[in-house]
C-alpha cells in the first residue's frame, strides 16, 4: 500500500490548487474522501477491490467515488439522518430519500445510513 500524505499537507495543497482550478476539485475530494473513509472502516476485502482503481492516476483505471449524505432535514445536522440499511442476506438494503450528491456519476457511492 503506498505512502499516505498526512491530511493537513494534502488540504494545504488543496487549498493552492484551488485557487487556480475549481472544478476538477469536487470529484477529486469526493474520491479521496470515499477512499479514506473505506480504507479506515471497510472490509479488507472490499479495500483490496476498490483501492487500486480509486488511487489510479491512470484515466482508464480510475474509479471515482461519490456521497449521499444530505436529507432535507439533515443538512449540517448530519446525525439527523433517517435513511435505514438493512442487512438482506450478503447485501445491505437502503431505505430512505437523499437530498445532494456531488459526482453523481461515479462508479463507487458511499450512503451514510442507519443499519436497522
Ligand atoms: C456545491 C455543493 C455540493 C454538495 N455536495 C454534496 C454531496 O456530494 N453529498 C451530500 O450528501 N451533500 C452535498 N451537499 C449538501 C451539503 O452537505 C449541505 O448543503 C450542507 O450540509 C448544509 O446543509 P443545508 O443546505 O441543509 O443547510 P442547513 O444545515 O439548513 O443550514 C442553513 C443555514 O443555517 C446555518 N446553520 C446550520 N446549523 C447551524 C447551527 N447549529 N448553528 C448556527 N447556524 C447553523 C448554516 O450555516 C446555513 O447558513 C453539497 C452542497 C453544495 C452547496
Amino acid at each position: 500500500m503506498s505512502a499516505v500524505p498526512p491530511p493537513a499537507a494534502k488540504y494545504a495543497l488543496t487549498y493552492v490548487y484551488v485557487q487556480a482550478e475549481f472544478g476538477v476539485c469536487c470529484p477529486l475530494s469526493m474520491t479521496d474522501a470515499l477512499t479514506r473513509t473505506i480504507r479506515k472502516f471497510a472490509d479488507p476485502a472490499l479495500v483490496a477491490r476498490y483501492l487500486p482503481g480509486l488511487t489510479s492516476q491512470d484515466m482508464d483505471t480510475l474509479i471515482q467515488g461519490a456521497m449521499f449524505m444530505t436529507e432535507q432535514q439533515a443538512g449540517s445536522g448530519v446525525g439527523l439522518i433517517s435513511t435505514s440499511a438493512r442487512k438482506q442476506g450478503e447485501q445491505w438494503a437502503l431505505y430512505g430519500d437523499k437530498w445532494f450528491c456531488s459526482n453523481v456519476d461515479a462508479g463507487l457511492a458511499l450512503v451514510l445510513a442507519r443499519p436497522a
